[in-house]
């Protein structure tokens, strides 16, 4: 199997006239934590939403195990194991967290209403539901309402549910955004444990989160690819400096 998992060809996005993304050569090698960063506007987003078919590209062409998936549709993305984090917004907050793990796996499983009934089945999930739980230090919180979980609880909620469904390409937006220093340090510990045995790739602003854990780094400015290559590499390009520095 080919060492890259995802690759982007010319990619571009233009709203109106306005050019968001453009003409972007994306490469994620498999087993990779890779980060794309750029200053606000720069196209991170909008080159998700690409990635997810959330939006439907003006030119250009991605690449999925070199497949093309340009003309898939958002459910076959997922089938193909592109998974992007949910928002926060998609847990249900007057559910307890075991039971938003629960009817995460259930639509990932996807199996019938009847296969439910069977107490086997029901206590596979559960047993599931808990190692899932474990796998992101939240199975003393797993009868605590979501809504009361502490902030950087919920992303570790939201990263267990996206486990779920086996994801061998996981989308992180944002993971740490609007955390303070001690959730930080625990989300981007799980993140890096969670990788194992699959590719991550992550918008990020914190810059201690993309040296500690990514192995490689692209940068975006106004919709362009300003630089590719690891946390040493990038930061060390003048250009980088300046497009960060002007913002
Ligand atoms: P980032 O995530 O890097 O902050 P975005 O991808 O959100 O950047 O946005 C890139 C640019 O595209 C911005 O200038 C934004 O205003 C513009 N943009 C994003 N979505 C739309 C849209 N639906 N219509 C018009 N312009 C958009």
């Amino acid at each position: 199997m080919s060492d890259t998992i995802l690759e982007t060809k010319h990619l571009t996005k233009e709203f109106k006239g306005f050019t968001a993304v453009n003409d972007v050569n994306l490469r994620v090698q498999r087993g990779h934590i890779h980060a794309l960063i750029g200053p606000n506007g720069a196209g991170k987003t909008t080159c998700f939403n690409l990635l997810t078919k959330f939006l439907v590209p003006t030119a250009g062409q991605i690449l999925f195990n070199n497949r093309d998936i340009t003309a898939a549709k958002p459910a076959q993305i997922s089938r193909q194991g592109i998974i992007r984090s949910f928002q926060i917004s998609a847990v249900f907050p007057h559910m307890t967290v075991m039971e938003n793990v629960r009817i995460g796996l259930q639509r990932a499983l996807g199996t019938s209403f009847h296969f439910w009934k069977s107490e086997r089945s029901l206590a596979r999930l559960n047993d599931r539901a808990m190692e899932l739980l474990t796998q992101v230090d939240l199975e003393s919180f797993a009868d605590t309402m979501t809504v009361d979980l502490p902030y950087g609880r919920k992303r570790a909620l939201e990263i267990a549910t996206t486990l779920g469904m086996e994801p061998e390409l996981m989308l992180l937006d944002e993971p740490t955004q609007g955390m303070g220093h001690e959730d930080v340090s625990r989300v981007t510990e799980l993140i890096k444990r969670v990788s194992a045995g699959r590719t991550i790739l992550m918008v990020e602003h914190n810059m201690n989160v993309v040296s500690g854990i990514c192995d490689r780094i692209s940068v975006l400015q106004r919709g362009a690819m300003l630089a590719e290559g690891t946390y040493a590499e990038v930061s060390a390009n003048p250009q980088v400096m300046e497009a960060y520095m002007g913002t």
